[in-house]
């Protein structure tokens, strides 16, 4: 049985990537250190095949016995996230990669790095093709990220070109799915729970801004496909059907039947102003390519954010009723 350890496994992505390796029969050991995952995430997996190791990676990781994969998704992801953890991302993203690839080289495991469109900073490119070297302010408030993964790249071809380490590396574009957190602070679980709670959706600048979102099912596939593929050249991995942000909203508007409307908030310093990813390397060394249509992933992402923002609310509304007949 493969065993395969996945940093940042009680995040977002992190948690559909345990099930996904526990469904293709392997060990998983999930590692956090849970300043933004959180144990939710997989307390519905009841496995014998999976365990969780509470560590921050940026120390170093012991792991007893063999490890044949990692998969390194630890990092902060949300804007808001890695302006609030300056440090820790670029910590998680330099120490944390270093310490994951000394481990890889120790195992002789294969390991794949989530890397990610932000490489692309705000693009000149467009559509972003791998060979694109990017647009990056080093020291603006995103930097902390872009430059982190940056360096987490270079990192990885180094360990692979100098100790022959087996890696891979992901270039993720916008992903969204269900365990996105409501306090997120991203376009989608800010829309959907804005709109769920019948308030106003916050758009960010005029909202012409465009992003391609992937469904998180058919991420998880694309990952998958890389990590047992040979390719160790960047990949990106997104969907590239291209949206802007203010579509976006009026799309969830319409999916979850609010009454709120649109309005208007400050553009965030660098933000970038168009992103969809050129797909055509995935599509031929993996023969991947999406499948889960943008309306189907809205319609599984706002049945998750019902059933944590209106369940707790009705289950607090029928307690009080029963309080209230002195039950
Ligand atoms: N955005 C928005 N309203 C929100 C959250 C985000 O208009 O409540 C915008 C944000 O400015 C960006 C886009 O939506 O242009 C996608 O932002 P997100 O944080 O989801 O991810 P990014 O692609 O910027 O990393």
């Amino acid at each position: 049985m493969p065993r395969t350890l996945i940093t940042g496994g009680a995040g977002f992505i992190g948690s559909h990537l345990i099930e996904y390796f526990l469904e293709k029969g392997h060990e998983v050991i999930s590692m956090d250190n849970l300043l933004t995952g959180d144990v939710e995430n997989f307390a519905h997996i009841h496995s014998e095949n999976f365990r969780f190791i509470k560590h921050d990676v940026t120390n170093y990781i012991h792991i007893e016995g063999k490890v044949d994969y990692i998969l390194h998704f630890a990092s902060p992801a949300s804007p808001i996230d890695y302006l609030e953890h300056p440090i820790q991302t670029l910590k998680v993203g330099s120490l944390g990669t270093h310490k994951v690839l000394g481990l890889a080289k120790e195992k002789g495991a294969t390991i794949l790095l989530a890397s990610t469109s932000e490489v692309y900073g705000d693009p000149l490119v467009h559509p972003q093709k791998e060979d694109y070297w990017g647009n990056v302010n080093p020291i603006g408030p995103r930097g902390v990220y872009d430059e982190a993964k940056r360096f987490a790249e270079a990192m990885t071809m180094a360990y692979h070109r100098y100790h022959q380490v087996k890696t891979r590396i992901v270039r993720i574009f916008n992903t969204f799915g269900p365990r996105m957190r409501i306090r997120d602070g991203r376009a989608v679980p800010n829309f959907i729970s804005q709109a769920l709670r019948g308030e106003d959706l916050t758009v960010y600048g005029d909202g012409s801004q465009t992003r391609s979102f992937c469904y998180v099912s058919d991420l998880a596939e694309g990952l998958y496909r890389l990590l047992m593929s040979g390719e160790t050249e960047p990949v990106n991995i997104g969907n590239p059907h291209e949206m802007t942000i203010l579509d976006m909203a009026k799309k969830i508007l319409e999916s979850t039947g609010s009454k709120g409307k649109v309005v208007f908030k400050p553009l965030p310093e660098d933000d970038p102003k168009v992103r969809q990813p050129d797909i055509s390397r995935a599509r031929r060394t993996l023969g991947w390519e999406p499948k889960v249509s943008l309306e189907d992933g809205l319609e599984r992402t706002i049945e998750y954010f019902k059933s944590k923002l209106l369940l707790p609310h009705a289950l607090t509304i029928f307690q009080n009723i029963k309080g209230d007949n002195g039950e």
